[in-house]
């Protein structure tokens, strides 16, 4: 695909057009809305976060979590893979906070938080999201936090972000 804002979590990004919003979201609207790729590849993952489950990848021969979704295991390249759901709980390995609009809508968003995030009971994957709250706060490396699902139901084909909170 040619989008120029592919999605941070593990699905290909489809554009979509801004729409009115109700919901409360981090973001604005206006960024390209993540879906799964045509193969079906992190289908299981974005239907289980319209449950408010958060699941990851893994190995069904050698048990090794991997993100983001894959056909084939890189550990021992097997074919067989499940999603597994996994508590929500992470800690921030990483972390910037953006002053430049890197898309149009974010203009008016300015600054705000992007982390990255280790799941201590799923290997270490690390996952991408956006640290909730004050877009000015301390963020501290290794600090705790948790998932936070952000519903968006007011597109064509409603779909929920995986955000992140301190706890
Ligand atoms: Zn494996």
């Amino acid at each position: 695909m040619s989008d120029p804002y592919p999605s941070s979590q593990g699905g290909a990004a489809v554009a979509s057009p801004p729409a009115a919003s109700t919901g409360d979201y981090y973001l604005p609207v206006g960024l390209p809305q993540p879906a799964p790729y045509p193969e079906g590849l992190a289908k299981e993952y974005w239907e289980a976060t319209r449950r408010h489950e958060l699941v990851v990848q893994r190995c069904d021969k050698c048990n090794v979590f991997q993100w983001g979704p894959e056909f084939l295991c890189y550990a021992c390249h097997s074919w067989d893979l499940s999603y597994v759901q996994v508590s929500g709980r992470a800690r921030i390995f990483s972390w910037e906070r953006p002053w430049y609009p890197v898309h149009p809508a974010l203009k008016e968003k300015l600054p705000y938080i992007v982390v990255l995030v280790e799941l201590p009971d799923a290997g270490n994957v690390r996952m991408v999201g956006n640290l909730l709250g004050d877009p000015l706060q301390e963020v501290v490396i290794g600090a705790e936090v948790e998932a936070v699902f952000e519903d968006h139901n007011d597109v064509k084909t409603p779909f929920t972000l995986v955000q992140w909170r301190v706890v």
